[in-house]
């Protein structure tokens, strides 16, 4: 690989080390270390109502127990202190800015309220919901307007015309070419009424500066690429490779559910079993990717020799106890 490495884990400090984010966290490390490149850890606590204390700290143990260290820390914050995507909010605004002044976002008064109307409204007529646009060319006498009443604005992305962009072809590394309709995706909030900014928004802004190469993330984040990948392309930044990993099925072949507590809480609840973190690598490895033979034990070493995005499959992966329990076993 010509290109330098750089690929990222981006927890939201919202739980703990669940199933699907311990493989995100383990693919990004096979992929960095096989490549020589940087495997970054960045703590995406930007929605501070969502955010549970501690979360982070136990993130970061499970993390450590597995093995999977990382590199660069934040300036004068020790060793292993991620990055922090609430210490960057001067950042994000910065761009939020820059949007705003090359009017490719707009201020949108629009209360909750009547979002919620012209949402039933849509429904009702068989549409599929999306933002309407109403705010969209609002002269700045009628923002002040909105303004006078106590209204504050939240800032949305101008989605470009789709008779101009009809379609959001995204080239995905493991699923091929993957087409989103412009057409359906509304302008979305890229900064909220408080300026805090949202996931799709912080997490472009953070992967362009830390100069992320390669996205390699869940399926369940493919429906937020299109608008991730036409900010890059408002901004006139190259995109990374997108690499989205299947989904994870339950038992019964399911979806799984935050209620699951064994996938939920998959790193700690397995250690406290007694589990070794090599059994738990190895079978959380084999979610998804294969070696392209019938091998089934390796080491974290021979995981890195063997690690490869081409041979992660686009099939859903099925969570099996007694596979974890048998590989346990083998350790
Ligand atoms: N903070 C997001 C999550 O925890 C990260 C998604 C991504 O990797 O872009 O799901």
């Amino acid at each position: 690989m010509t290109q330098e490495v750089r690929v990222r884990f981006a927890p939201s400090p919202t739980g703990h080390l669940h199933i699907g984010g311990a493989r995100q966290a383990l693919f990004n490390y096979l992929f960095a270390r096989r490549h020589n490149g940087k495997f970054i850890v960045r703590i995406e606590d930007t929605d501070q109502a969502r955010n549970i204390d501690n979360a982070t700290d136990k993130l970061m143990e499970s993390m450590k127990w597995l093995g999977l260290d990382w590199d660069e820390s934040i300036e004068n914050g020790g060793p292993y202190a991620p990055y922090r995507s609430s210490e960057r909010f001067d950042i994000y605004a910065q761009y939020v800015e820059q949007l705003l002044e090359e009017n490719k976002a707009y201020r949108c008064y629009m209360t909750s309220e009547e979002l919620e109307a012209e949402r039933e409204a849509q429904i009702a007529r068989g549409e599929m919901p999306k933002y309407s646009g109403r705010d969209r060319d609002l002269t700045r006498e009628q923002q002040k307007e909105y303004e006078a009443k106590g209204i504050k604005p939240v800032v949305r992305f101008r989605v470009p015309d789709p008779n101009k962009v009809p379609s959001v072809v995204i080239d995905d590394v493991i699923r091929g070419e993957v087409n989103f309709d412009t057409d359906g995706i509304g302008d979305f909030v890229i900064a909220r009424s408080d300026g805090a900014p949202t996931y799709n928004f912080a997490v472009v802004v953070d992967d362009y500066l830390m100069k992320i190469s390669h996205v390699i993330r869940g399926e369940e984040h493919l429906s937020n690429t299109p608008r991730q990948a036409l900010l890059y392309d408002a901004f006139g930044w190259e995109r990374p490779h997108f690499a989205h990993a299947p989904l994870i099925l339950n038992e019964d072949r399911q979806k799984m559910s935050k209620r699951e507590e064994s996938i939920m809480q998959f790193v700690e609840q397995y250690r406290d079993y007694g589990y070794l973190p090599e059994g738990l690598v190895n079978f959380l490895a084999l979610l998804g990717w294969s070696p392209g033979n019938e091998e089934e034990k390796f080491t974290i070493d021979e995981l890195i020799e063997r690690f490869s995005l081409e041979r992660v499959s686009k099939a859903p992966a099925v969570f099996d106890k007694d596979k974890l329990a048998w590989m346990n076993n083998q350790y």
